[in-house]
Order: structure tokens, then sequence, then C-alpha cells
């Protein structure tokens, strides 16, 4: 029995999704943070479980091949990255892998994987940042959430964002220091600014600076606004959002705007897109168009189909590909996405598509039980997968094929496998790297009634 402490002699023969390397030591499965496969390495043993334990890297005693310098002072302790300390061509074989096992290990599917689409950018790819604000020990902080903690890692130059979100991370925690605006403390449910979330749009460079904070007011704020348009010219919408809970979850649900308006326009695949603070949207655009453009594919249009797009978001896969079907049909939860997602089909001039707010399940079954025939489902769950009633009323509307794209493989890999028993054929898989240097991957399924 492997005891805590022990050293031990290994070699990293594998990945495991969440992106630590794993090797055997005594028929037991050791998973070490930091390594890359290949490496034989010096391992202490930190935690013991039943079938498998944890080390932490004592000595590297051959580098395995894929490895390179991590180019990042923070990223072991803030999370974010897995993939710093390898190549990125190990880091798409390492997703292919994962891909590839998940769909066999957990959905008993022997299809091979097209290869893995890697990313057009590596680095300052994401369009998306939500940095929570708060007074540590050693001062005032932004960054990112250490691993499993409320610790937050002071980072102001990670190479995912575009160096815009750092000067206006800056900007505004020159302002919270000028006028001393206080800093939400979560143990004491007190203090003002809790996050500072931004979005722009890669195409359009629009930008959104939004401050999430435990009140309904900023001090100065048109003080602030000034600023801000300072800083950066292609700022056009500030907003507070109002979170007064405490809660680890983000976004309240109201919005107060400060300038300009409460969304910002970007272009993805051609079409034109409105995005409310709340409404989802692809964080790396150029990965994304990819991604829609294999589902495209995946889903054979030909210009006389139903499609109905399941977890629509704002529209984007939907109204992207509506030029190629006869009727679009979407159907999403949150409210805001769904009002976007009608001013975009609007504003694009596309008439032959509709969404309403719903949850997926119910929308799924309301639709079979009106006796709506889609020749298409697109479905596009968040990372806990479909429920299994979506499935049920996916299948029992018999669409001649389902587009899945997801980005939790395994349960896509389970989704998949509760389809094939209600009758549906996995033809092609592929994943698409939309966030490098994280553990992250995504993969769209193309899969057709038998
Ligand atoms: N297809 C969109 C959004 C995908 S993200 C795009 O590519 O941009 C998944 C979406 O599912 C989110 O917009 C989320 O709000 C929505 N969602 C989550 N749970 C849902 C549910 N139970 N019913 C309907 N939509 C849901």
């Amino acid at each position: 029995m492997m005891q805590k402490n022990q050293i031990i002699s290994m070699e990293i023969t594998g990945m495991s999704h969440d992106g630590n390397g794993v090797g055997h030591f005594d028929g037991m499965a050791v998973f070490v943070p930091d390594s890359a496969v290949g490496d034989v390495l010096s391992v202490r043993i930190v935690k013991v479980n039943r079938t498998h334990c944890y080390g932490r890297i004592e000595q590297i005693v051959a580098p395995s091949p894929d490895r390179i310098s991590p180019d990042c002072a923070v990223s072991r302790r803030c999370g974010g990255c897995k993939f710093r300390h390898v190549s990125y061509e190990a880091e798409l074989r390492y997703k292919q892998e994962f891909v590839q096992s998940n769909l066999r290990r957990i959905g008993g599917f022997s299809l091979e994987v097209e290869p893995i689409a890697p990313s057009p950018q590596q680095d300052g790819y994401r369009n998306k940042a939500q940095y929570p604000v708060r007074l540590q020990k050693d001062g005032l902080c932004a960054g990112f959430f250490a691993p499993r903690t409320h610790e937050v890692v002071d980072c102001h130059n990670c190479r995912l964002q575009p160096q815009k979100f750092e000067t206006i991370l800056e900007t505004v925690l020159d302002f919270v220091k000028k006028y001393e605006i206080t800093i939400y403390d979560e143990t004491m449910g007190k203090g003002l600014l809790r996050h500072v979330y931004l979005r722009h749009g890669q195409e359009s460079g629009e930008t959104m600076v939004c401050l999430v904070v435990n009140g309904d007011k900023f001090p100065h704020s048109d003080e602030l606004v000034k600023t801000l348009l300072n800083c950066d010219q292609q700022i056009v919408s500030i907003i507070l959002n109002v979170n007064t809970q405490n809660t680890n979850v983000i976004m309240g649900g109201a919005i107060k705007l400060l300038y300009g308006k409460p969304f910002i326009t970007d272009t993805l695949c051609g079409v034109s897109f409105n995005l409310s603070p709340l409404a989802f949207y692809q964080v790396n655009h150029d990965g994304a168009q990819q991604l829609y453009q294999i589902a495209a594919d995946y889903a054979g249009l030909t210009g006389k189909e139903i499609l109905l797009d399941l977890y629509c978001g704002a529209g984007t896969i939907g109204l992207s590909m509506a030029h190629r079907c006869k009727q679009v049909i979407g159907v999403e939860i949150i409210p805001e996405a769904i009002e976007n997602a009608v001013s975009n089909a609007a504003k694009n001039g596309i008439r032959n598509a509709r969404f309403f707010c719903a949850d997926a399940a119910k929308a799924a079954e309301r639709l079979a039980s009106e006796g709506v025939r889609p020749d298409i489902i697109v479905l596009d769950p968040p990372r806990k997968g479909c429920d299994a009633a979506v499935l049920q009323s996916v299948a029992q509307m018999s669409p001649d094929r389902i587009v899945m794209v997801s980005c939790n493989s395994s349960t896509m890999a389970r989704d998949c496998a509760i389809l094939r028993d209600l009758g549906y054929r996995m033809q092609k898989c592929r994943p698409v790297d939309l966030f490098p240097r994280t553990n992250h991957v995504e993969a769209v399924v193309g899969l057709c009634r038998v």
C-alpha cells in the first residue's frame, strides 16, 4: 500500500481530462500536476485514495520531449492554464486523446474521431474576462480565483486575455484607489465592487465594461465614465450589474446603464449579433467560427430543412445557418439571451427564425407533443450535458440528424450513448480547440437516425 510522503520513480504515460499527467506504480494510478507525457519523474505522494493517488514532482529525472519552458509566472497558482509547460502540438495531441478516450470509456463508441481543429490564436484569444476584486493581505488584488479557494491570484497580464483588458482593468483599479471605493468582502457581505467583467467584439472592436457591485450605485460614476472613455475609445457600453447576494454566482439579475447601450455588437460567421452581458457568447471568436462551420457541415443543410437549435443563447448557431435552411426554431432559458436572439434575427433581416424562452426539456416535450418535426436538431448544452428528458423528446421528434456541440466530452459521450439507445448512430466526431493552454476542449458530433 502506498503511503503519504513516499517518494517513487515513475513515468507519465497519459493525461487526465483535468490536465494532470498520469502514470502507474504498483498497479495504482498516480496523478501528477504539471507533468507531461513521457516525463520520468521522482514523485512525492501527497494523497492516497483507494483506487488512485496524487503526487507532486520532486525531481524531473528525464523531461518529456513535449516540454517547453512555461511563459507565465502565475499559471501554476492561478489554475486557468494547464498546458503552459508543453508545446501546443503536444496539447492538441492530449486533447485529441481525451475526447477519443471519453467516447470509448464512457460511451462505448469505437468510432475514430477526426483530427482536432487547432485554435487560430493561442494567446489573447478570449473576448471576455471576469476579474474578481478583493482586498487581501497584499492589498487590492484582481485576477482569478485559485482553484477550489476564495483566494484571488493577482494577475494583470494574463496571456489568454487581449492587452486592452489589462489596460481597462488597471484604469478601474486606479479609479477605485483614487476615490476609495469599497471592495466586496464575502465573509462580511460588505463593500461595493465585486467583479470587473469585460467583453469585446473581436471583429467590431466594441467593448463593454461591466462592474458587478454589491449595491445599486457607483460613486463618482460620471467621472468613471469619462475616465474609461479616455482610456479606450472602443468602449460603447458601461454598466453596473447589481449582485447583493452572498453567492459564488458572479452576475446578479439587474443591470444599470451608466453609458452607451446595454450590449455590444459583434460579427460571427458573417452575421451581426447584439450581446447583452447575461447572454452566452463563445469566448474564442475565430475558434467559434471554425466550430460553427464544422457543425454546419455535419448538419448537411440543403435549404429545405427545419432546424431546431436547443440551448441557442443569443441565436448564434441557428442564425449562422438560417440562410441554408427553411426554418430555424431556437430555445434558450435566459430571457436576455432570447431578447438578443430575436433582435439579432431582425437586424440581419432573417425572417425564417423564431425563438422562445424555455427550459430545453419542457420546450422539447411541448414541440414533440405539438407534432413539430425538425429535420435537424442542434444540441449545445452547458457542461452538465442534456437532461435525459431532453434526449427522450428529441428522439420523439425523430429528426434525420442531430448535431451535438459540447464543451464537456464526458457528458457528451454519456448523452450520445443515450441517443444510441434511442435509435441514433454516431457518424462523426471532431474535437475543436476553443480554449488553448487550458484543459478544456470543445467537440462536435454528427448523429443520424438509423
Ligand atoms: N448555442 C449558443 C449557446 C451555448 S451555451 C452559442 O453557441 O453561443 C449553452 C446555453 O444553454 C446557454 O446560453 C445557457 O443559458 C443555456 N441553458 C442552460 N440550461 C438550459 C436549459 N435547461 N434550457 C435551455 N437552455 C439552457
